[in-house]
């Protein structure tokens, strides 16, 4: 048996994990990294012999997890591909618009080889893959019945369909957690993960670096949101929320939705949404109460009476005071929504923008982030001046590091593999684990590891 990480970055992106169990070949995970382009995108899959894998896992529909998979898919077609079935309609969704950003990129940055895969290819490859539901044993090659290799999917928290998965063969379990959160969101469930006879634990480790404060709570985080974009209002000014379409925009939706019923905003505030954010809570309601998650009686879409898609291919309409605009990408970065919408909101101290999320620092949102009063920041090529009021607030879907390291000595495995984080985020779990009686691997890139 035999893990090697094929992820060849330092921090969070392209993510894809490969074991070998007896000569099954699984591919855990297969994302993107984010801030690089073309091939470097994708994790070490291009060197492997094509239709050597027997199965592709997929543990959430975010990019950095599922955005490389048509790439892997098309030399690896007799792969049993499986994920949950949220996963696989949103996942769907957004590498159809992960096709979209890499021919604009191709034009752009002249990155030759994208887009990486077709809107074509997408389509007929999701043809074949599975979608499984919490609960629900399977083999990783039903056509072959003495396969020893069977999976089970586990509620992950996070977002929305997100699982960690359990992989037994013969008698060794490995459970990789994919991303976490132990603590109920507003939308979603906390994780329910197994803790008993695990040999293997492959686990996130994202907020390894950093130490929650120990007097948060996420009610009265969702107070002080609702207190500052209120703050806008009385200072006659309206309120961004630069949100990923995917998870983020549902759940501040849901919490805007609960500020509202507790009179911190206006009941009749307009909120705007837009982007992919739209498709992704059509999404999110459809899927209903198929998948464990709070509130799975409304559809957010029909039910918030206040909400205002913004229609596609129109302009994106100014600024109004006493407005939420809750437009995608999260991390404000160029064409997007956001990104486009900022030059009516950063340039007057009446207006507010609130980071509900993680930020690149790099990345549009994390400059205006490490800004202060007065600096100028450039949207659309064009110098504005940053007066508006700038908060960021702690809606993490990742588990805080402490609830993480409870969770690894309560399954007390043989071997923990410290992934999914960086540098500083690993090395903080490894030494506080130095004294266990596992052993702690931070798994060296490429480096085949005997389990
Ligand atoms: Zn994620
Ligand atoms: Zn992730």
């Amino acid at each position: 048996m035999y893990f090697t990480s094929l992820t060849h970055a330092d921090d969070i992106g392209s993510h894809a994990y490969l074991l070998d169990l007896g000569g099954t070949r699984i591919i855990l995970d297969c994302g993107i990294h984010p801030k690089k382009a073309g091939y470097t995108t994708l994790p070490d899959i291009r060197g492997l012999e094509p239709d050597s894998i027997d199965s592709i896992l997929i543990s959430h529909a975010h990019l950095d997890h599922i955005g490389g998979l048509p790439f892997l898919f098309r030399a690896h077609k007799e792969a049993m591909v499986v994920m949950s079935k949220p996963t696989f309609l949103v996942g769907k969704a957004l590498l159809h618009n992960s096709v979209n950003v890499m021919k604009s990129q191709r034009l752009e940055l002249g990155v030759e080889e994208y887009p990486l895969f077709s809107h074509r290819e997408i389509d007929e490859f999701s043809r074949s893959w599975n979608r499984r539901t919490i609960g629900q044993r399977f083999r990783i090659d039903p056509s072959h019945a003495e396969s020893p290799v069977t999976c089970e999917f586990h509620p992950a928290g996070h977002v929305l369909g997100a699982v960690g998965i359990s992989i037994s063969y013969r008698d060794h379990n490995i459970f990789y957690t994919g991303d976490i959160h132990f603590e109920d969101q507003t939308l979603s469930v906390g994780a329910k993960l197994p803790e008993e006879g695990i040999d293997t634990l492959i686990v996130e480790t994202t907020r390894g670096a950093q130490e929650r404060d120990p007097d948060y709570t996420r009610e009265k985080e969702k107070l002080r949101l609702g207190e500052t974009i209120a703050g806008a209002f009385d200072r006659g000014g309206s309120a961004l929320i630069p949100v990923f379409a995917l998870g983020k925009t549902q759940e501040t939706l849901l919490m805007l939705h609960e500020l509202m019923g507790e009179g911190v905003i206006p009941r009749d505030t307009p909120i705007h949404i837009g982007g992919l954010s739209t498709k992704m809570t059509m999404l999110t309601d459809k899927i209903g109460d198929e998948w464990p998650r709070r509130h799975s009686d409304m559809e957010l879409l029909e039910d918030l009476p206040t909400l205002r898609p913004l229609e596609r291919g129109k302009q994106i309409p100014g600024a109004r005071p006493g407005h939420i605009y809750l437009y995608s990408s999260g991390m404000m970065s160029e064409h997007t929504v956001s990104h486009v919408f900022a030059k009516y909101i950063l340039p007057s101290s009446k207006n507010a923008v609130l980071f509900v999320g993680y930020c690149d620092p790099d990345s549009p949102a994390g400059k205006i982030q490490a800004s202060e009063d007065g600096d100028i920041i450039v949207l659309e090529g064009k110098k504005i001046q940053l007066k508006c009021k700038v908060e960021r607030f702690d809606f993490s879907g990742h588990s805080p590091r402490n609830q993480i390291l409870d969770y690894i000595r309560r399954v007390n495995p043989s071997k923990v593999l410290l992934v999914h984080g960086d540098t500083p985020a690993r090395q903080w779990f490894a030494e506080e684990l130095a004294d266990d009686d596992f052993e702690v691997i931070i798994p060296p890139d490429g480096e085949r590891l005997a389990l």
